[in-house]
């Protein structure tokens, strides 16, 4: 079936959104677009005004990625380092995008810099969500060799968030590149097996297989489109489902 008009609303009471570092770079090739920072956070405000409690991870690629800086001869652990930081830069972005619209945010880093932000503590970010700020977990899992996918994973569990909502450029998960072959066919729903199977690339693997051991149930859909988050949220929309038969 597709997803449309009529189909129920997902009903998530609460949920993460994964956006990459490059979704906020607009059409530049690095950094920060305000503009394209504001039109996201408007998208999070709206699904926060429909009583959502809503969790937020953005990666650090517009900035730094620890393997671009081991393969230019740096250690990988201190590369990985800069790549954390840079996704504090694209959250603290956020939170001002967020708050300039009235909208509640506390970012939370992995990596403590208490003059920044607050630090990660559990039952904190729930107290938080319950209260209807924005939570925005920066720093990745604050390791290494780890990404903000898996991150994302990881803190949508501990917030027993029921969904991650990864937003991408295209509206779902395909079964080849749709901007290159215009007759690449969209999966309505799709095991989180098939993905890792056919090698999709949808999110990284050890996040696919977090999600997968949590039952946690993926959502793949374009951010380039505006409104589509909260679409979806309302039962319309296309977009393409990760989750168990
Ligand atoms: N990173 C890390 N540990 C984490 C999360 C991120 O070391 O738990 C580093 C890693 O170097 C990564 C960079 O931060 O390349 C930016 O994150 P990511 O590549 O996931 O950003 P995105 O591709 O989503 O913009």
């Amino acid at each position: 079936m597709t997803p449309d008009a009529t189909t129920p609303p997902l009903n998530y009471k609460r949920v993460m959104l994964k956006i990459s570092g490059e979704a906020l770079m607009g059409p530049g090739q690095y950094g920060l677009h305000p503009p394209t920072v504001e039109r996201i956070a408007a998208e999070i405000k709206s699904v926060v005004d429909l009583g959502v409690e809503v969790c937020v991870v953005i990666g650090g690629g517009n900035i730094f990625r620890g393997l671009q800086g081991s393969a230019q001869g740096m250690e990988r652990t201190t590369a990985d380092y800069m790549g954390m930081l840079a996704t504090v830069m694209n959250a603290l972005a956020m939170q001002s995008a967020l708050e300039a619209m009235d909208t509640f945010t506390r970012v939370i880093s992995a990596i403590p810099m208490d003059q920044i932000c607050e630090p990660y503590i559990r039952r904190r970010a729930v107290r938080h969500l319950e209260k209807g700020r924005v939570v925005i977990f920066a720093a990745g899992t604050g390791n290494p060799y780890f990404t903000t996918d898996t991150a994302a994973t990881l803190r949508a569990t501990e917030m027993g968030c029921e969904a991650i909502f990864k937003g991408t450029s295209v509206d779902g998960i395909y079964d080849s590149d749709p901007k290159k072959n215009p007759d690449a066919k969209r999966f309505e729903r799709i095991t989180y097996d098939d993905v890792l199977q056919k090698h999709l690339k949808v999110m990284d693997a050890s996040a696919i297989a977090l999600a997968r051991d949590n039952k946690l149930p993926i959502v793949v859909f374009s951010l380039a489109d505006s409104g589509g988050f909260v679409s979806i949220l309302q039962g319309k929309g296309r977009f393409t489902v990760v989750e168990q038969k």
